[in-house]
């Protein structure tokens, strides 16, 4: 998939996990790469090594103001992702998606360009169909804790159609499955983070409710090649589409992978399940295989021991890429005082 030398990409969110892979890739393939993000839950580090890039520009800015810039492709990461983050303060959450969406798909309509959206399998809610398709018009609660995050990438697809039909917009939308790897924030709460970090530390490690519940987990580089794929597609595609990896397991099962891998000596605990937490996620991507020609090809067992070995360098303050000494210790840092257990 070459880009053309004189493409501009704006990436919102691109200092988060996800967004800084993007960024990477992109450059990567030829491409000028506009970075933004207000660093709420991204780190200047996570794009550290691609600072001196001569085709790589990162700006401070929250996109739930106006952005006035001139770029041929955009892809619409920020907001938090993680239930941690996305409930500290939820409704900044909700303005990131829809006053968010609403900035970007304005740009896109000033600039006639194509727009993508990081939508979500929350979408779906705790879905009552299963595996998940995208016909299905999802379960969700719309008052609860998890509804900024939930009824806010839902309003921003609204959103994003509406562009589409009411401007002619080239939209895409991505609903995207749990997706992890290298670059998570290690205190962000999310399972496979909290679950690495206490094996490696010896801790308990937290599994929320009886352990049944099932999520089905896609590395970064599969997830990444999914969205890029998604942007190439001809104007007719534009989704929503769910892009994740359809091999589901329990948290139990992942719990015991963890320690397996790890090698840990950690013994599992129980703690609350939080409220609404879904009972079951896994994607029917048979659409984005037929469009895109797309499926994940790293499996959880070589993804997990990738990711391990990413946060022992955090850990140890060395992070397996050498260029992210200082987040990796900063990172580390605040894990003292944020991983449960
Ligand atoms: P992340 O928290 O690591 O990254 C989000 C980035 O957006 C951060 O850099 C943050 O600072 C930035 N941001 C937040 N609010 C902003 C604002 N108002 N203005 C500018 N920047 C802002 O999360 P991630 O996992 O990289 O997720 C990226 C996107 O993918 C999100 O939109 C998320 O909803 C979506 N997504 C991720 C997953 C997953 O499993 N990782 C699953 C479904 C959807
Ligand atoms: N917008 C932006 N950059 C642009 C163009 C628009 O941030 O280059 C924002 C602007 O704040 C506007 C929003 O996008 O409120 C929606 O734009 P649209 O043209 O759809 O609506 P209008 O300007 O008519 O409100
Ligand atoms: N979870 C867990 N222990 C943890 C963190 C999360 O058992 O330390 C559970 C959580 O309750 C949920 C699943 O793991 O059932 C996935 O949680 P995550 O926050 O990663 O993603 P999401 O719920 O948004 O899919």
């Amino acid at each position: 998939m070459p880009y053309n030398l004189a493409q501009r990409i704006l990436v919102t969110g691109g200092s988060g996990f996800l967004g800084s892979h993007l960024c990477e890739r992109l450059l990567a393939n030829g491409a000028e790469v506009l970075c933004v993000d207000n660093f709420f839950t991204g780190t200047r580090g996570n794009v550290e090594h691609l600072l001196d890039h001569h085709r790589f520009e990162l700006l401070r800015h929250d996109v739930t103001f106006p952005l006035y810039v001139e770029v041929d492709q955009i892809y619409n990461l920020a907001c938090p992702a993680s239930p941690v983050h996305y409930q500290h303060d939820p409704v900044q959450t909700t303005k990131t998606s829809v006053i968010g969406a609403i900035n970007m798909l304005g740009l896109a309509k000033r600039l006639k360009v194509s727009i993508l959206q990081a939508s979500t399998s929350e979408v779906y809610g705790d879905p009552t169909v299963h595996p998940q398709t995208e016909d299905y018009w999802g379960n969700v609660n719309p008052i609860g804790p998890r509804s900024c995050y939930d009824e806010g990438k839902r309003c921003a697809e609204t959103l994003f159609f509406d562009y589409r039909r009411q401007h002619r917009l080239a939209i895409k939308v991505a609903r995207i499955f749990n997706t992890y790897g290298p670059r998570m924030h290690p205190n962000d709460g999310r399972v496979i983070s909290n679950f690495i970090v206490q094996a490696l530390r010896g801790h308990d490690i937290t599994i929320y409710g009886d352990g049944l519940q099932s999520r089905a987990f896609c590395y970064v580089d599969d997830l990444i090649d999914g969205l890029m794929r998604l942007m190439q597609s001809s104007d007719d595609v534009t989704g929503p589409l769910n892009l994740g990896n359809p091999n589901e397991v329990t948290m139990r099962e992942l719990a015991e992978l963890t320690i397996e891998l790890t090698g840990s000596r950690s013994n599992v605990v129980h703690r609350p399940l939080p409220q609404d937490d879904p009972r079951q996620r896994q994607p029917d991507i048979s659409h984005a295989n037929a469009l895109l020609g797309w499926a994940p090809q790293v499996s959880l067992r070589q993804g997990l021991a990738r990711t391990i070995a990413y946060f022992e360098g955090v850990l140890t303050g060395s992070a397996r890429e050498p260029s992210r000494s200082h987040a990796a210790s900063s990172d580390a840092r605040r894990l003292e005082r944020a991983v449960p257990g």
